[in-house]
């Protein structure tokens, strides 16, 4: 699905009507798509327009974040150590500093 960031919105595409785009902000999770608003709203679901917006960040993120990520999430829990030998310093700080991973008692895990 087509997506386009507007600051903290994500204009995502309908898929049944070109040319057609829903809002979804992730901060405070919302998409005005009737499926969402109707639904899904009160159930604290997510839409596909959500999950389209959630997808597009997760693309956005550069390989080498990936490949740290994956290793976390492979591991679960990360000695700090290990992972700054492994990979670099500056990577693994603007992870964290991002929120995508956080550090406690010099063990990394990932915030998904
Ligand atoms: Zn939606």
């Amino acid at each position: 699905m087509k997506v386009i960031q507007v600051r903290a919105t994500y204009k995502v595409e309908s898929e049944s009507r070109a040319g057609k785009y829903y809002s979804v902000t992730l901060e405070h999770l919302h998409c005005d798509c009737p499926h969402f608003m109707v639904r899904l709203k009160k159930t604290g679901g997510e839409c596909k327009h959500i999950k389209a917006a959630r997808e597009f960040i997760a693309a956005k993120r550069s390989p080498k974040n990936n490949k740290i990520l994956d290793f976390i999430r492979e591991q679960g829990e990360v000695d700090v150590i290990t992972l700054i030998d492994r990979f670099d310093e500056a990577t693994v700080n603007e992870l964290i500093r991002k929120g995508d991973i956080m550090e406690r008692n010099g063990k990394i895990s990932s915030m998904d």
